[in-house]
């Protein structure tokens, strides 16, 4: 598809990094597919892939993660976050 930011790229299958954040709670999520843009690199996530993120976030917003970082490979979450708990 063509980028909607830059108007110039067109998107190619790719990975990208993806940030969640809500006061003090950060998650990152690492190798998450997406469509990215080859003029200025804009990632597009779709929402089927996006999905399993936003209830990972939320899991961590009810358990007080502060900060979280997973491995999105093969289109699933890693099972095991590097987690760094509330001190
Ligand atoms: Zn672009």
């Amino acid at each position: 598809m063509n980028c909607s930011i830059c108007k110039n790229g067109v998107t190619t299958r790719g990975q990208t990094s993806v940030t969640l954040e809500r006061g003090p709670i950060t998650m990152v999520f690492k190798g998450v597919p997406a469509d990215v843009c080859d003029n200025c690199g804009e990632p597009y996530v779709d929402n089927v892939t996006a999905k399993p993120m936003l209830n990972a976030f939320e899991e961590a917003v009810r358990k007080g993660v502060v900060v979280d970082v997973r491995q999105y490979s093969a289109g699933e979450l890693s099972s095991r976050p590097t987690t760094f708990p509330r001190q």
